[in-house]
């Protein structure tokens, strides 16, 4: 198939970051101003309570070059092979392997992997600088087609900033009583363009090595200096980073066995930028208002479906709620079974509407795909509800013991150590030990760090779920659902419209022949 892609110039050549390895080495000795427990941390990478997160980030490394085919796309802006976290969609099915692979990370890792924002955001603004700039003879789309071409070239992990701090929420920005409650332009120059203000939550930033900063809501006229998109390397001056606390964080400094996954976590931090300079050749949107709203809307299209990721955290604790019960010699049972068969039910729910929205994808006038809408906000919208039922069954399953369980200090202890073996035995043949590790593990998905990802950012994350029903309600089509039902009762009424292969609404895109080749 032909690209509709422009060819990019290739610039410098530099080797590009392949391995886990390769991608921790290169968040060495940035010197970021990084505050965590009221201390600077001298190097985020050895800090204990971040290094999981770490960790994570490099496993979308590790699954690239292990399994190319899920972890990698081929660029037509370099011609290589390149991290599919920096590919831009070129077809349906690129999104749907977007979704393979974060499915595959959610169940290597059991937590938030931390790079789709970066993704979303590319696949977004794709469209959206393209459009900018037939509107308004801007030159942000080449900008921004170099930019991507010089991130590809070096696999660099990029962190998505849209959501700011919002003081009042019932306020538009330039109405809020402190202006820097949303990030804005402080000034202009010849070279760029100088920021302010502070974006939350920002999940993976410290382990990225470049955000692009994204406006979060519709903008008005008057809202023209915080309608801006700007890429910035994440050491640059003028930033400081105050990390997140994650419930039950501070185990990731104790042992091994109640930390529940000694290995990975997800990680937020609020970013507060102060006067921080972005070069005009990173800047994608200045100024152009009227589009925030269109950036909002197709990045949260991408990002809702991108909550797949979360039945690859689900498919872990539904496998550790299995083996708990297993180890309580109750597997078999059939309200046990009965309720493994729930959970998998309500995770492949949220799969399936997410990679539906993927396959119904449809091209944008720049050649990107966007995902489909409709099906993006009922996948991110059922992620803000069954991931809490998978969890409550897990913890059914699981028995109090999850939440009472002494620490492994007493399992190690010399004279307690052997009554924990004895008397917190399952069945016979289980080690005390493994017990302890699975319920510990359901404990970190459903009360520790990782429920950080598995339930509140699968409420919030993407948008708190009264953003996804105002989607739903502007794309239910109601008026035309009426007309079928009263063409079918036999009530006098205009006949509904037949789907059009042109048209934009949701049941059009049912309708569109799967693939968008007709
Ligand atoms: C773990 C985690 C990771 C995240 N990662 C990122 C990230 O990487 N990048 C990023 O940009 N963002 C990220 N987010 C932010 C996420 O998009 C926001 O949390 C979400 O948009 C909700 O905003 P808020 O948290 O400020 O909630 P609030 O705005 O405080 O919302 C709280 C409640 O108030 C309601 N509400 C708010 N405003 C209004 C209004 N005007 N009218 C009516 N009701 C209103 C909401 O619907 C919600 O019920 C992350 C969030 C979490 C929790
Ligand atoms: S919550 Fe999921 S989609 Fe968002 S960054 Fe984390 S792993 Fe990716």
């Amino acid at each position: 198939m032909a690209t509709p892609f422009k060819t990019v110039k290739r610039g410098q050549a530099t080797a590009p970051i392949r391995t886990g390895d390769e991608y921790i080495a290169s968040l060495r000795g940035r010197k970021l101003k990084v505050y965590l427990f009221g201390e600077l941390v001298p190097e985020p990478v050895d800090h204990p309570v971040i290094r999981p997160s770490v960790n994570a980030v490099a496993e979308t490394y590790d699954l690239a070059a292990r399994n190319p085919e899920l972890g990698s796309a081929l660029s037509p802006y370099t011609g290589e092979r390149v991290n599919r976290f920096l590919h831009v969609a070129a077809s349906a099915e690129d999104l749907v392997m977007q979704n393979k692979m974060q499915r595959r990370l959610g169940q290597i890792t059991g937590t938030c992997f931390q790079r789709c924002v970066g993704m979303d955001a590319i696949n977004s603004l794709h469209s959206v600088t393209f459009e900018i700039d037939q509107a308004h003879g801007t030159p942000y789309h080449m900008r921004f087609l170099e930019f991507v071409a010089r991130m590809q070239r070096s696999g660099y992990v990029i962190g998505g900033a849209m959501t700011d701090v919002k003081g009042d929420r019932a306020k538009a920005p330039h109405e809020q009583a402190d202006p820097d409650l949303f990030v804005h332009v402080t000034r202009r120059t010849d070279e760029g363009i100088y920021i302010r203000g502070a974006k939350a939550h920002q999940t993976g930033c410290i382990n990225s090595h470049w955000l692009i900063v994204m406006p979060t809501l519709r903008l008005g006229p008057e809202d023209r200096d915080y309608a801006i998109v700007g890429a910035l390397p994440v050491d640059a001056p003028g930033i400081t980073y105050i990390y997140g606390r994650q419930s039950c964080d501070t185990r990731s400094m104790e042992g091994d066995i109640d930390a529940g996954n000694k290995r990975f976590s997800g990680q937020e931090a609020m970013i507060v930028f102060e006067d921080a300079f972005i070069p005009w050749k990173n800047v994608f949107m200045d100024g152009e208002h009227e589009f925030a709203s269109m950036l909002v809307e197709r990045f949260t299209c991408y990002h809702r479906r991108s909550y797949v990721c979360k039945t690859g955290v689900g498919d872990v604790l539904i496998g550790a709620a299995a083996t708990v019960a297993d180890y309580n010699g109750v597997e078999k049972v059939s309200h046990i079974r009965d309720k493994l068969v729930e959970m998998t039910h309500l995770n492949e729910t949220i799969y399936g509407t997410g990679v539906a929205s993927s396959y119904q994808a449809v091209p944008m006038s720049s050649g990107v795909y966007l995902a489909d809408d409709m099906l993006a906000n009922v996948c991110k919208h059922h992620v803000t509800k069954l991931p809490y039922e998978i969890g409550r069954l897990a913890q059914d399953l699981a028995g109090g013991l999850m939440v009472t369980l002494p620490s492994e200090k007493e399992l190690d202890h010399p004279e307690v150590g052997a009554i924990i073996r004895k008397y917190l035995k399952g069945r016979a043949e289980i080690d005390t030990e493994d017990r302890m590790r699975i319920l510990r593990l359901i404990e970190n998905m459903t009360l520790g760090r990782n429920a950080v990802g598995y339930l509140t950012e699968s409420m919030h994350g993407a948008g708190s779920p009264q953003a996804q029903r105002i989607q739903i309600a502007r794309q239910m089509q109601i008026e035309t659902k009426k007309r079928m039902a009263k063409g079918l009762a036999g009530i006098a009424s205009e006949p509904p419209e037949e789907p059009s292969c042109e048209g934009v609404q949701y049941l059009d895109r049912v309708f569109r022949a799967v693939d968008g080749r007709d």
